[in-house]
C-alpha cells in the first residue's frame, strides 16, 4: 500500500510539531524519517497510523483518505522501542494476539493460528522459543517477537519508531540487516523512524531528513549522504568541513583555493562556505592547494584521520584517508601539508537550511 502525506500540520497548543509535511512513500519501499530528538518524526509516524488527529493536511493510504478507514481495515503493524511485549504471556501467545482479538467472524480457527504463529516464529528466526516468556529472551530476541506480533496480522503497512533503539551497537546492527533482509522477502510498506544516521543509510530505499517539523530533505541514501541540499544535511550526516570566504563570479574565495560555485554566479559579492567531508579533502605536500598543520594523526582501523589547522585562521580542519595513502604520504605531527577538496558544495552565509 502507497502513503501519501499531503501538507500536514499538527500542533500541540501553540507549538507546531509539523508545519505543512508532505511526502510520497511508494508501495513496497522501505522509508526512514531520520533526524535529531524532537524534530518530529515520531508525531509523523503517528499521524500516519491514525493514532494522532492532524490539524490540517491529508494522508492518504493507496489514494484514499486513510481518516475513512476503519482503523481495523488499515492493516497497519507497529513496533516501537519500549512497546512492552505481554510479560505473562507466552512467546507464542504475544504473536498469536492479534488474531485472537479479531472479531469471531474474522478470527482465524485455531489450527490456523497455529499455523500462522509458526510461520511467524520461523520468519524471524526464533522457532525453537514459543514456550518462552519474554523475560527469558534477550533485547534483540524480544524486538523480533515484537515484529514476528505485528506482522502475524498480515499488515499492508509497517511502522516502526526506534525499534532497536535500546539495544548495544552490535545487536543493533545485526538486526538492521536482518530487518532489510526481511524487506525484501515481505516488501510490506514500511516507515523506519530512527535518529542514527548509519541505520537510515544502511537499509532504507529513501531517506527523510527531518528537523524542527519539517522535511529538509528526500532521497536514496547516496543522494543524501553525497549531495545534501543544505548545512543542516551536511552537518547531520556526517563530518564536514566549512572553508567561509567570499563569492563573487559564481567563485569562492577561500585561504588561496578557489571552489568552483556555477550554482552562484551572477551574484554581487557576498560572503559563504563551502562544505567538504573529511575523506573529500585531497591532502598532499606538493604545494599546491591550502596549506595546513597536521595537529594530530589517529589511525582507526583501514583509514587515517588527520587533524589539521590552518595557519592563518586557526580553524580546525579534518581529513579522511585510506592507511595505503597516509603511509605513501608520509606526514607526521606539526608538519605542513595542503589540503585541496575533491568534492565540496558552496552556499551562501546565513543560508542554515
Ligand atoms: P522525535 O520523534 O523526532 O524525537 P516527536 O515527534 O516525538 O519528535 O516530537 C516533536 C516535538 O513535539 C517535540 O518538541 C515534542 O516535545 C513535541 N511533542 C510531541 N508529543 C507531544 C505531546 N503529546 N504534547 C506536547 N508536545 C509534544
Ligand atoms: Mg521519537
Amino acid at each position: 500500500m502507497s502513503i501519501q502525506v499531503q501538507n500536514v500540520v499538527k500542533r500541540f497548543g501553540s507549538f507546531s510539531a509539523l508545519h505543512d509535511v508532505s511526502l510520497e512513500i511508494p508501495e513496497g519501499k522501505l522509508v526512514a524519517l531520520l533526524g535529531p530528538s524532537g524534530s518530529g518524526k515520531t508525531t509523523l509516524l503517528r499521524v500516519i497510523a491514525g493514532l494522532e488527529a492532524h490539524d490540517g493536511g491529508t494522508v492518504l493510504f493507496d489514494g484514499r483518505n486513510a481518516a475513512y478507514r476503519h482503523p481495523r481495515d488499515r492493516r497497519v503493524g507497529f513496533v516501537f522501542q519500549h512497546y512492552a511485549l505481554f510479560q505473562h504471556s507466552t512467546v507464542f501467545e504475544n504473536i498469536a494476539f492479534g488474531l485472537r482479538v479479531r472479531p469471531r467472524a474474522q478470527r482465524p480457527s485455531e489450527n490456523e493460528i497455529q499455523r500462522r504463529v509458526q510461520e511467524m516464529l520461523d520468519l524471524v528466526q526464533l522457532g525453537g522459543l514459543a514456550d518462552r516468556y519474554p523475560t527469558q529472551l534477550s533485547g534483540g530476541q524480544r524486538q523480533r517477537v515484537a515484529l514476528a506480533r505485528a506482522l502475524a496480522i498480515e499488515p499492508r503497512i509497517l511502522l516502526l519508531d526506534e525499534p532497536f533503539g535500546a539495544l548495544d551497537a552490535k545487536v543493533r546492527e545485526e538486526l538492521r540487516r536482518w530487518l532489510r533482509r526481511l524487506h525484501e522477502q515481505m516488501e510490506i510498506t514500511t516507515v523506519l523512524v530512527t535518529h542514527d544516521q548509519e541505520e537510515a543509510l544502511e537499509v532504507a530505499d529513501q531517506v527523510v531528513i527531518m528537523n524542527r517539523g519539517r522535511i529538509e530533505q528526500v532521497g536514496t541514501p547516496e543522494e543524501v549522504y553525497d549531495s545534501p541540499v543544505n548545512p543542516f544535511v551536511y552537518n547531520f550526516l556526517g563530518a564536514v568541513n566549512i572553508f567561509r570566504g567570499r563569492l563573487a563570479d559564481g567563485k569562492l574565495q577561500v585561504g588561496g583555493l578557489e571552489l568552483d560555485a556555477p550554482e552562484h554566479s551572477g551574484r554581487a559579492e557576498e560572503p559563504a562556505f563551502g562544505c567538504v567531508r573529511p575523506h573529500d579533502l585531497v591532502v598532499s605536500r606538493d604545494g599546491h592547494g591550502m596549506p595546513v598543520l597536521v595537529k594530530n594523526i589517529h589511525v582507526i582501523g583501514p583509514w587515517v584521520r588527520l587533524e589539521l589547522r590552518r595557519p592563518d585562521t586557526g580553524e580546525p580542519l579534518e581529513a579522511e584517508l585510506p592507511k595505503e595513502s597516509y603511509r605513501d604520504l608520509g606526514v607526521s605531527v606539526d608538519e605542513m601539508v595542503f589540503v585541496t577538496p575533491r568534492k565540496f558544495r558552496v552556499f551562501l552565509e546565513g543560508q542554515t537550511g
